[in-house]
């Protein structure tokens, strides 16, 4: 096993990797920027190394910068987290050519799944079913609008190096494709630094359904079963649970095969995520292989009761899963909430700020990542997410009680965050039943921001 690894992230991730590492007994070093100095994981590192300013570019993002720190500080292994490099082809590349472990697949995966048309080239090669669209890139408008034509509106303009939600547009005629496809790629190229296009149907009220992947060095892959991730701002995941209440035990078993077949067709191992969306019929479709450990990776943790992080060091290291796909027993349900830093009734604006005053819940089947504390400072610098709450029980019902006790114990002042948004989704009833899809929070932001203002508490 490793003696020490480098941690090249921050916040809550980097508390959650730092944690995991002391279990294992390997040494942490911490690369932090100037504006993280008073953080926890700069608290609970080995060796806490300042890389750089606040800003990422500066800092989190230096590839060589990191690469050098690694290597004075003797680490076998660097673990990007999630965001930041964690799906730089070229930095797992560098840390290969240095003789580093990079704790994820190889650059070459990374690489393959990183393109979101050519993964869904491939995918198509491999019998995974993905959403009608173009063959491969678009380079033009009217190449897109000729896409458009053949497979019908409403379609998604997406950026292929997309990721957080950002490069995508809708469009529901030919007229609103002209502007989705300017808008969407000058996004991307501000974004991402690349502004490859590709089309795919867009599919009508939708869940986001993913499966979590494992696999080893020596070829075995498994998954872990899914989660709906439904509950969606922007395109942007807000609250998680596993399992799904729309599958059907069979089509858990099909999806969960087809996740399965896309991580073997390219090779995978380590942990990754194998994202779809399902229509209301019940089709499936491939979106795209996020090559990295998931912002909401401790839902499956708590359904599997499998150390995600311990398997994805374990796996780097050269051992073998612990588990085969028929050890895997799924038990009970777990959702998971995002705690971010913005203000639900300014449109979800960032609210970095002081910490005056902080609680945060606990109790039987609660789970706190965080890296926050009371007098803390969250930085505008980088993401709003700055806890997750997770919680585990028997039933689906019985997670969203617990979920509705725990959010009501968070106690944050100073700031403005989304946990009492979150609270009032919980009492919405279409959500209780289940009856919801990725443009469930678009369609009852009206209703969910008046329950809001008026700080109503309870069953309605
Ligand atoms: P998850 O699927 O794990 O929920 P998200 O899409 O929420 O992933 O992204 C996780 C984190 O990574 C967020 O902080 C987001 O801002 C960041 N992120 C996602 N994609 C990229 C990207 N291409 N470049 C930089 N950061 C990204
Ligand atoms: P990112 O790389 O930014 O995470 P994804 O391709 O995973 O982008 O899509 C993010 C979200 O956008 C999905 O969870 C889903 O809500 C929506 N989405 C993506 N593709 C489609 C589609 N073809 N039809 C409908 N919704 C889609
Ligand atoms: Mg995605």
């Amino acid at each position: 096993m490793f003696k020490r690894i480098l941690i090249a992230n921050r916040g809550e991730i980097a508390m959650r990797l730092i944690r995991c590492c002391r279990e294992m007994e390997i040494d942490t070093v911490l690369a932090y920027s100037e504006a993280d100095k008073d953080s926890l994981p700069v608290q609970f590192a080995t060796y806490p190394v300042c890389i750089g300013p606040a800003k990422a570019s500066e800092s989190y993002l230096q590839q060589d910068l990191l690469i050098d720190v690694a290597r004075k500080m003797e680490c076998e292994a660097i673990h990007p987290g999630y965001g930041f490099l964690s799906e730089n082809a070229d930095f797992a590349e560098k840390c290969e050519q240095n003789g580093i472990i990079f704790i994820g697949p190889s650059a070459d995966i990374i690489r393959k799944m990183g393109n979101k048309q050519a993964a869904r080239t491939l995918m198509k090669q491999n019998q995974v079913p993905v959403a009608p669209g173009s063959d491969g890139a678009v380079q033009t408008l009217a190449e897109a609008e000729a896409v458009a034509d053949k497979i019908g509106y409403p379609v998604l303009v997406k950026a292929a190096a997309g990721g957080g939600g950002r490069g995508m547009r809708k469009a529901f005629s030919k007229e609103e494709l002209k502007s989705a496809y300017e808008t969407a790629k000058a996004e991307a190229l501000s974004a991402f630094g690349d502004d490859e296009m590709y089309l795919e149907k867009l599919i009508l009220k939708p869940h986001h359904i993913e499966f979590q992947i494992l696999g080893d060095s020596f070829g075995n892959i498994i998954h872990l079963g899914e989660r709906d991730c439904s509950i969606q701002r922007r395109n942007q995941k807000m609250m998680e649970e596993s399992p799904s209440k729309v599958l059907s035990s069979e089509l858990r078993k099909e999806m969960g095969e087809a996740a399965v077949r896309a991580a073997k067709a390219a090779g995978y191992y380590s942990a990754g995520t194998v994202e779809f969306v399902l229509d209301q019929e019940k089709h499936f479709y491939f979106i795209e292989m996020n090559t990295r450990i998931q912002v909401e990776h401790p839902v499956t943790e708590m359904v599997s009761n499998v150390d995600l992080v311990k398997e994805q060091i374990r796996v780097a290291a050269g051992l073998r899963l612990n588990a085969t796909q028929a050890d895997i027993v799924l038990t009970g349900h777990a959702i998971e909430c995002r705690i971010n830093a913005e203000s639900p009734e300014r449109g979800f604006a960032p609210t970095p700020g002081t910490i005056e005053f902080l609680h945060l819940p606990g109790g039987n089947g609660v789970r706190i990542e965080t890296a926050m504390y009371q007098g803390y400072t969250i930085s505008p610098y980088y993401d709003s997410m700055v806890a997750k709450i997770i919680v585990h029980a028997e039933s689906r019902l019985d997670a969203i009680r617990k979920m509705r006790v725990a959010l009501e114990e968070v106690m944050v002042q100073g700031i403005d965050n989304n946990a009492f948004f979150q609270y009032l989704i919980l009492y919405h009833p279409d959500y209780i039943r289940g009856n919801y899809d990725t443009s469930f929070l678009e369609e009852h932001m009206g209703e969910l921001l008046e329950w809001h203002k008026a700080g109503v508490k309870g069953e309605r």
